[in-house]
């Protein structure tokens, strides 16, 4: 998605560590006209396939996949991070390292709100190492629902993520992927 890649070119920050920093546009700050657009795109990637729910993860996939929902006319689910009282009936869990944290937490979603037989599209802003989006598909199938896909806002495609993701079957959408990024230069390769 060029507007997205021209975006990341001119906002995005590189920090040590393979950290792209995009909080001036996606994840503190949100740019919605740019949302739009990224949720046009995952309608129109996703536009074969049957959905019925969306599925992202706190807080940062929250505002991506609320947008792109008016384009699937489906309602979002979001897991959270933390137990709280709000949270009753039967839960379904998965661990989940995260990448920027560099800590361990679960996430959780009550199973009221993913029903056997749905199709699910999974949203998330940036995909690493997969832990997120494969903890996000170990409760999908926990709930005996189907992930129909998983749409990635940023790919870091250097990193194993996607590759394991897709080595399972599944069908991962990003809508830019990074193969290389310098924070001496701050200069970003996308993959074509
Ligand atoms: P994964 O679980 O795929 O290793 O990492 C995905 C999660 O880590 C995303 O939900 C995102 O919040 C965070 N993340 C991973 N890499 C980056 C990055 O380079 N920049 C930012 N801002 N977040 C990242």
């Amino acid at each position: 998605m060029e507007l997205l890649k021209e975006r990341i070119r001119k906002d995005g920050v590189i920090k040590e560590g393979n950290v792209l920093k995009v909080d001036n546009f996606l994840n503190h700050q949100m740019d919605i006209g740019l949302f739009n657009e990224i949720g046009r795109e995952f309608k129109r990637r996703f536009a074969d396939e049957r959905i019925d729910k969306i599925l992202t993860i706190e807080a940062s996939g929250i505002g991506i996949a609320a947008i792109a929902a008016q384009y699937f006319g489906v309602p979002v689910v979001f897991a959270k991070k933390a137990q709280s009282i709000n949270l009753d009936g039967t839960m379904l869990s998965a661990p989940v390292e995260s990448f920027t944290h560099k800590r361990r937490y679960e996430v959780i979603v009550a199973s009221r709100f993913l029903r056997p037989g749905e199709n699910i599209l999974i949203i998330d802003d940036f995909l690493a190492n997969g832990c997120a989006a494969m903890g996000l598909c170990q409760i999908v199938e926990a709930a005996h629902a189907r992930v129909a896909g998983i749409g990635i806002v940023i790919e870091k495609g250097f990193q194993c993520g996607g590759k394991l993701l897709r080595e399972k079957g599944l069908r991962v959408e990003s809508l830019a992927i990074v193969d290389g990024m310098d924070a001496a230069t701050q200069t970003v390769q996308f993959r074509d």
